[in-house]
């Protein structure tokens, strides 16, 4: 805040619709503490206040259809997206031809590029005992081999 009264005779910035500028104006009517109707100190016409900078959260709770429309700012990106990203990351730096196709008795190793049918192309991240983590553009799947 800061300080000023704000009343009607007040001048106040406003964008004036006829000028199509920000000009001094007088303050005609206040609603609940804000100002509603402005006079141009310019060319003398009336008309709502418009802020000199208008912040979208006040726009948006005034809005009188009651329904917020501000796009929800994303959130950090979840796990399913970080997957993918890397997925086409690493996609990129492998070559479809080299493929292997998969085979729960074949032999993986990783970083090898395999070819599933049912989730498409997926890169080996980890390889335990039996199993495989395959990174695929769906996500990462356990996947049995020899
Ligand atoms: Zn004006």
């Amino acid at each position: 805040m800061t300080g000023r009264v704000l009343a009607a005779g007040s001048e106040i910035d406003s964008m004036c619709t006829r000028c199509k500028a920000v000009y001094n104006h007088t303050i005609i009517a206040m609603v609940g503490g804000r100002v509603a109707r402005v006079k141009c100190n310019t060319c003398g016409s009336e008309h709502n206040h418009r802020p000199e900078k208008p912040k979208e959260e006040t726009r948006v709770r005034r809005t009188t259809s009651g329904v917020a429309q501000a796009p929800r700012p994303k959130l950090r990106k979840d796990a399913g997206d970080m997957d993918r990203e890397e997925w086409e990351r690493l996609f990129h730096t492998k070559d479809t031809g080299k493929a292997i196709s998969y085979d729960m008795n074949g032999s993986f190793k990783v970083d090898d590029l395999v070819d599933h049918p049912v989730f498409g192309f997926g890169v080996v991240c980890s390889r335990q005992q039996g199993k495989i983590e395959v990174l695929f553009n769906v996500g990462r799947k356990l996947l049995r081999c020899k």
